[in-house]
């Protein structure tokens, strides 16, 4: 059953690290003049309105990317916030772009996307976003089966979005299944998982189950905006990502001590960058 709607946590601070990493890994591929392809595997509606009914229930965006609009942030941060800003181009911070529409916004006339996304409701509305972009190929299908039908992709070089909700439990050993099996149609493609930080033990399971794959240079960038604790609630995030770019692991040690502090919720806020497995 998909209960899980993007809408009532768009922008909270996990979005904010999660799409600006994204937004770093796609500034690096673009680079080269050779075409990519982007995957993404859970990719939601793919805008959010910040007024509607589900953001001012939870309230997430407050606490994340508003607390940040309009601040001089770092130069690292600007690939993201540029597309945050086209969605929003009279300045009031209202719209907010999914990693679809990120992926849309930061990629040239011959890059290739291929989005899938469950959900009755939010599959329609991803769709809407992308008519008549022909450069995006969308299903409504489960995303690690379409991952798998598509790999190894034509241009060789690219870039996965794996953003699974973890409403079921199942979900983390679907997610290294996945990944296993496509590394192994596609080694060189960089794979950037997001995951939320609930329940610690969780988390160094995957971080465990991954080394044990025997899959190589796994980089994992967190942010918590509190301890860890054994409440219901998430505390903080992370990304783990497998064949970061070269740039990437320099670019969040300098950032995350600036950008921890402003999305804290406590003072035990903390970061992290490390290796779950060298290159
Ligand atoms: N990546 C999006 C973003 O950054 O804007 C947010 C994605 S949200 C965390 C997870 C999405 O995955 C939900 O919209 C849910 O409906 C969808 N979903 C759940 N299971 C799926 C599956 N097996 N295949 C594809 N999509 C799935």
């Amino acid at each position: 059953m998909l209960s899980y709607r993007h809408s009532f946590h768009a922008g909270n601070h996990a979005d904010v690290l999660k799409h600006t990493v994204q937004a770093l890994i796609l500034e690096s591929l673009k680079r080269k003049d050779k075409p990519f392809v982007v995957h993404d595997t859970h990719s939601g509606a793919g805008r959010y309105d910040l007024q509607s009914e589900h953001s001012e229930k939870t309230g997430e965006y407050v606490d994340g990317i508003a607390r940040i609009w309009g601040l001089d942030c770092p130069k690292s941060m600007h690939p993201y916030l540029k597309a945050v800003k086209a969605l929003n181009p009279n300045g009031e911070l209202r719209y907010y772009p999914g990693s679809p529409l990120l992926t849309k916004s930061l990629t040239r006339e011959h890059e290739r996307l291929v989005l899938t996304e469950l959900h009755p409701t939010d599959f329609p509305r991803l769709r809407q976003e992308f008519r008549g972009d022909r450069r995006a190929k969308l299903y409504q299908e489960d995303g690690y089966a379409r991952l798998k039908a598509s790999l190894p992709p034509k241009e060789r070089r690219g870039v996965v979005l794996i953003d699974p909700p973890y409403e079921l439990k199942n979900e983390y050993k679907d997610l290294v299944k996945g990944i296993k099996e496509a590394v192994q149609r596609w080694a060189s493609g960089t794979y950037a998982i997001w995951y939320p930080v609930v329940r610690r033990q969780e988390i160094t399971t995957l971080e465990r189950a991954l080394a044990r794959t025997g899959i190589r240079n796994i980089l994992q960038i967190e942010m918590n905006v509190d301890a860890d604790n054994m409440d219901y609630g998430m505390t903080g995030s992370g990304m783990i990502v497998i064949n970061p770019p070269w740039t990437l692991e320099q670019q969040m040690r300098e950032l995350l001590p600036w950008l921890t502090p402003k999305l804290a919720q406590t003072e035990l806020a903390s970061h992290r960058v490390h290796w779950i497995v060298p290159e």
